[in-house]
């Protein structure tokens, strides 16, 4: 930041680095070859043009079992992915009922349409692998409701010996995002919420002067609307900072 506003010499920062850091669930066999972050597998079968693998570089497992934890939008888009890829199966692992699923009406429905096998109240416990380090199972526990908590929400609960194994070679978490201290560790004196995200005003302003942020990095995974408008209010802050406007301004990318 010193050499931002120092050596480079710019007057005002704004810091929009989303918030794209993947939270897994934490169980055996997340580390197996086959288990990917919803992030990770979007990126490389949308961005990087894995499905056009060897004549673009990067490479994706095109599994013909694969299940999908979660139950957003970005759930909706990976197991909708999965299909797109050849899987024969694509499942939908969510440990809650339909009515809970937090992915918009519109993409359940799409999803259902395109044939992905809802497995709801379904939790994971284990990714099996096989002796070369390759998913080859997930084993997963039925799940029930409870009564609604304060927030309406009913918690789910095992089915205890209700194991099973699904059978699948490729397993994608998808059950959200968190701020990524990348950048922000290099900021010690920036002032930032206690899960990580920056704490701004209004306007975008951080508590370092002329130092902004928004978009997901603020608000958490939010909407590329709210993005737009937190990088336009901020754009209005700096400029009326005084002196701004006397002179050209240059404007930076990084
Ligand atoms: C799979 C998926 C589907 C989505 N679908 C929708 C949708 O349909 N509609 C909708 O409104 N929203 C959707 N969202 C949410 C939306 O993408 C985000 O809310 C929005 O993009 C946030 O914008 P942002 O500018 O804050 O961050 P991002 O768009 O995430 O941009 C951050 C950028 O900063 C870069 N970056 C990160 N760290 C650094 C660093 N240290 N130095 C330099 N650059 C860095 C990143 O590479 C990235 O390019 C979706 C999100 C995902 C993951």
């Amino acid at each position: 930041m010193g050499d931002l506003k120092g050596a480079m010499g710019f007057d005002a920062v704004y810091i929009g680095i989303g918030a794209g850091l993947p939270v897994f669930m934490n169980i055996p066999g997340e580390s197996l070859s086959g288990v990917y972050s919803a992030n990770e597998y979007l990126t490389r079968s949308n961005l990087m043009k894995a499905y056009l693998f060897p004549k673009y570089d990067t490479p994706i497992i095109m599994g013909k079992n694969v299940a999908v934890v979660g139950g957003g939008n970005v759930a909706m888009d990976s197991v909708r992915t999965a299909l797109r890829l050849g899987a024969e199966n694509a499942y939908l692992v969510y440990r809650r009922s339909k009515r809970e699923l937090p992915a918009r009406t519109e993409e359940v429905h799409h999803a259902e349409e395109e044939g992905v096998n809802f497995q709801l109240l379904t939790n994971p416990l284990e990714v099996l692998g096989d002796d070369k380090g390759m998913v080859r199972a997930l084993k997963c526990i039925r799940m029930q409701l409870g009564e609604p908590d304060a927030d309406g929400r009913c918690k789910p609960f095992p089915v205890s010996g209700s194991e099973f194994e699904l059978v699948v070679d490729t397993v994608v978490i998808a059950i959200g995002t968190n701020a990524n201290p990348l950048l922000t560790a290099t900021i010690p004196e920036l002032k930032l919420t206690k899960w990580g995200y920056i704490e701004t005003d209004d306007s975008g302003r951080t508590n370092i002067p002329s130092v902004y942020a928004g978009g997901d990095i603020v608000t958490g995974s939010a909407t590329v609307i709210l993005a737009m408008g937190a990088g336009r209010k901020a754009a209005k802050a700096i400029h009326e900072e005084p002196g701004r406007q006397e002179g050209r301004t240059r404007a930076g990318m990084l």
